[in-house]
């Protein structure tokens, strides 16, 4: 194996083909020791040849004996997300890339902090659920955490220039989603069709959903937080439609520094893995002769009151960014599947944060619990 050894949790989504991507423009620079998938067998399968990958989990049993089947005897075929949890950890890995969708991420990029490995972060729900147990044990561990999401890849990039200065604002940009100039009454009636029809950027379906309610950009704030160490009063979340500018961070003196860049996630993945060298990347490049303009709006929290909900959940703290995450995944999916409409995810988000069970400094264990309590409020409020 050359290179730094890629571990991928959740390779055939969005982000985990994107990181193959990155891999096979640069496999003098990487190879990959381990992938996971949760179901999507096909596909893993064709992954752990393409990039000779010697350890392949799939998570859902039923899966099991088609990914075996598919591959040779010298491929490992492990079952289970514990079995991904002791992987991260093997001495061969380098960098484990978190890119699991929802809840299902924490336990696994936990077990990779724990074992001290770099982390290149996009599940940000870990964060959102479990962001006080995660960072600490990460400073305790020694595990750095570089992050995925192109905003806050931004962020750190734009950071580099803050010496040891302190930040006086960090501006989060959000694209606005699919709704953002439709009247709430319209959205009010808007099916999944709809909702999954991102303007910039295209992304596995439950982000595209979050990023439709704005709930994406509310976690965003919520990892910002944890990430940089910066209060939520200190985030400002800007609208801007074009995604070109990826974020900025305000200095005392007034000065803003930015990055910008074309909506293109290779390239914070591809920062995140091979930091702090940058690598060549093919893809498109910024004209700024071609750009018509930069616009720039506040967000409007009544039609995406998902947004205002997050912002009161890190007001309140504890364990209530956990349980509006849980909230959210249970009608996220409702919605995918056309049970429900798209207002009654902020309702069951409110129902959920209001009924649980409030603790002030929760553990690990209380986040568990408060995970499965949250998702079991949120299935009889929907009746799912
Ligand atoms: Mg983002």
């Amino acid at each position: 194996m050359t290179g730094k050894r890629i571990a991928i949790l959740g390779s055939t989504g969005s982000i985990g083909t994107q990181t193959l991507d990155v891999v096979r423009q640069h496999p003098d620079r990487f190879s990959v020791f381990m992938i996971s998938a949760n179901s999507s067998a096909a596909l893993l399968v064709q992954q752990a040849l393409s990039f000779h990958v010697p350890h392949v989990v799939i998570c859902n049993p039923a899966k099991y004996d088609e990914v075996r089947g598919a591959l040779p005897p010298s491929v490992e075929v492990h079952l289970g997300i514990e079995a991904a949890c002791s992987l991260v950890q093997a001495p061969e890995v380098d960098v484990v890339v978190a890119a699991m969708v929802g809840f299902s991420g924490l336990r696994p990029t936990l077990a990779a902090i724990h074992a001290g490995k770099a982390i290149a972060l996009a599940n940000k729900e870990t964060l959102v659920a479990a962001g006080e147990v995660v960072m600490a044990d990460a400073r305790r561990y020694g595990a750095p955490i570089y992050p995925v999401d192109s905003e806050h890849s931004a962020i750190f990039q734009c950071l580099a220039a803050a010496g040891d200065n302190p930040v006086h604002l960090i501006h989060l940009t959000a694209s606005g989603g699919p709704f953002r100039t439709w009247p709430r009454e319209e959205i009010a009636k808007a099916g999944r069709e709809q909702a999954l029809k991102h303007p910039n950027w295209d992304m596995g379906a439950k982000i595209t959903i979050d990023s439709a309610t704005m709930m994406n950009k509310g976690f965003e704030v919520i990892e910002a937080k944890w990430l940089f160490h910066v209060p939520a009063r200190q985030i400002h979340v800007v609208v801007h439609p074009e995604s070109v500018i990826h974020s900025m961070v305000e200095f005392e003196d007034g000065a803003v520094i930015a990055q910008l860049g074309c909506p293109d996630m290779r390239l914070p993945i591809a920062l995140a893995m091979a930091y702090p060298e940058r690598l060549p990347l093919d893809g498109k490049r910024l004209s700024f002769s071609d750009l018509k303009g930069l616009t720039f709006f506040e967000p409007d929290l009544e039609k995406f009151p998902c947004l205002q909900l997050a912002f009161d959940a890190i007001e309140k703290g504890g364990n209530i960014p956990c349980a509006m995450n849980a909230a959210n995944e249970v009608a996220v999916a409702a919605f995918l599947a056309g049970k429900i409409g798209f207002y009654d995810i902020p309702r069951c988000i409110a129902h959920a944060m209001e009924r649980i069970s409030f603790i002030g400094n929760p553990s690990l264990d209380d986040i568990f619990s408060t995970h499965s309590e949250a998702t079991a409020l949120s299935q009889s409020f929907l009746g799912v």
